[in-house]
């Protein structure tokens, strides 16, 4: 039986609300295409009020103690681990992953963000200089919040990268002004009741919901957000910029990507395929770290290729809710269809399709008519190939082989992307010089997702502008102000 579509509210100044206009989005659940929720659709005119409560808001929490901050942060993300239950499950109807994922995964990583940025303000250091004779003095650098951030998030990992953005615009003391994807909106919504009950103050944070070109152009549009921290595709960075940079916005992008696998001749292929399969199907594929280009030394291909699709061949894919699924499906039919398109566009190019390149079928009824996908594997595809250059962003993975070891870092480089790549070799000597030569943000040696939040995160080329983690994002969230003291004599 089809349950009531619920509805998912703005949260201005402390209250959840309607739009003005009372427009509605509807969603449906991606695995089972039942009506799942209506999102209110804001504009200018839930940004203008945001934009009020978060101004009235931003003085006083700006002032409240870094260890005042600290405890209400660590508060939400208790909040959060206590309602695992109830996040997950959403999380899992919205996007249709495996909500074993999102228990294990998404929903966790979350209370870590929120975990890490409230703790993290607790050791900040402050940069100082002693300069020498013949002008003896003391520079240092303050840091104040910058006021009002807008914090925009994509749908692959809502509450995750949600969190990521803003535990620590919170922590550092501005007022947020956020809004998440209009396909996974609804954790965001739980995550603000979560925040005002660990006693966030009203106006902290605020989410206006809606469509991209509408909620989310108002606040990077609104000369009050002074800084805009997006995640999403690459050719909405590049419009968010436009309108931003001119404004002299301070800008963090963090964009698509078309990251690289390498398998050099050395590798303990045996011990690191059950990664290599990960790397390349989690999450349906849909995150933007995901290894989707395969490229394996000619002298191991065969080997590779046996034990590849031995691997892809047993990943199951099925109904999210169900605990043996590995794969649940794509987050509508719309994006399905493109990534089939892209498929299709490997093969008219030359690949061959050695697993999947098919809609999934035999699967229960109640998901029956969802965007199931299967894994899918396209060999040898030529370097122009679209399949090749364009992200995906789905359960695709192409493979081609190469001779030398430096032709594989002219092919993983042969992109306009430059996010990450994934090395594995046993010889951390060629590890050290090949992550040199990459253009990638983030280099994975022998591993792969290993995060450690201190860590810089983020892209070069058209997987973006700036770093998010660790001390890159309190300085993102902050503006400095060097201070320089005359002190007439040495220190
Ligand atoms: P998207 O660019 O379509 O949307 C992202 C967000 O931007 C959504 O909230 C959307 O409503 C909003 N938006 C759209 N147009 C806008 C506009 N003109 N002004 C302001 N906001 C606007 O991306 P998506 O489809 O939600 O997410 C998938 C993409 O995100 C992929 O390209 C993926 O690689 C990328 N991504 C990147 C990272 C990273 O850290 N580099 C992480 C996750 C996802």
């Amino acid at each position: 039986m089809q349950t009531a579509p619920t509805q998912v509210q703005h949260f201005i100044g402390g209250s959840f609300c309607a739009s003005e206009s009372g427009a509605w989005i509807s969603r449906e659940n991606p695995a089972t295409g039942d009506a799942l929720r209506l999102i209110a659709r804001g504009g200018a005119f839930e940004v203008q009020r945001a934009t009020t409560a978060a101004e009235m808001a931003a003085k006083p929490w700006a002032a409240t103690s870094v260890a005042e901050r600290s405890r209400v942060l660590l508060r939400v993300a208790d909040g959060i681990d206590a309602q695992l239950d109830a996040l997950a499950l959403a999380e899992c109807e919205d996007t249709g992953k495996p909500l074993a994922l999102t228990r294990s995964l998404d929903i966790p990583r979350a209370a870590a963000n929120f975990r890490f940025f409230a703790t993290a303000i607790l050791h900040e250091t402050s940069e100082s200089y002693r300069t020498d004779a013949p002008q003896h003095a003391l520079n240092y650098v303050l840091r104040k919040p910058i006021g009002i951030a807008g914090c925009i998030s994509p749908w692959n990992l809502p509450l995750y990268l949600f969190s990521w953005k803003i535990a620590p615009a919170l922590a550092t003391g501005n007022a947020v002004i956020a809004k998440p994807s209009e396909l996974a909106p609804t954790t965001a919504s739980m995550l603000c009741e979560i925040a005002s009950r660990a006693g966030l103050p009203p106006g902290v944070l605020n989410v206006v919901h809606g469509l991209g070109s509408e909620a989310g152009a108002a606040i990077v549009a609104h000369p009050q957000t002074k800084a805009i921290s997006f995640t999403g595709g690459t050719t909405t960075g590049a419009a968010i910029a436009g309108v931003a940079a001119p404004m002299f916005k301070k800008l963090s992008l963090e964009l698509g990507g078309k990251n690289p696998t390498i398998i050099c001749a050395d590798a303990d292929l045996a011990s690191a395929m059950p990664e290599i399969v990960r790397s390349a199907f989690l999450n349906q594929g849909q995150i933007c770290l995901c290894g989707s280009r395969v490229l394996v030394h000619k002298s191991r291909l065969a080997e590779f290729m046996e034990l590849f699709t031995a691997h892809v061949s047993g990943l199951k894919v099925g109904d999210p809710l169900e605990s043996e699924s590995d794969l649940g499906c794509l987050v509508s039919n719309e994006h399905r269809a493109k990534v089939h398109a892209l498929v299709q566009a490997g093969v008219a190019d030359g690949a061959k399709v050695v697993a999947g390149g098919n809609f999934t079928t035999g699967l229960s009824a109640r998901v029956a008519k969802g965007a199931f996908m299967n894994p899918t594997v396209l060999l040898a595809p030529p370097q122009d190939s679209r399949c090749v250059q364009e992200e995906i962003f789905g359960p695709v993975v192409t493979v081609q082989s190469f001779d030398r070891h430096a032709d594989a870092i002219r092919m993983a480089n042969g992109t306009r992307y430059g996010l990450a790549a994934t090395i594995w070799t046993r010889d951390l000597s060629r590890a050290h010089r090949m992550a040199h030569a990459l253009d990638a943000g983030i280099v994975w040696v022998n591993c792969w997702l290993l995060r450690d939040l201190r860590t810089p995160f983020g892209g070069m080329k058209d997987s973006g502008v700036g770093r998010e983690g660790g001390s890159e994002a309190l300085r993102f969230f902050t503006e400095p102000t060097n201070v320089c003291i005359a002190t007439g004599a040495q220190l």
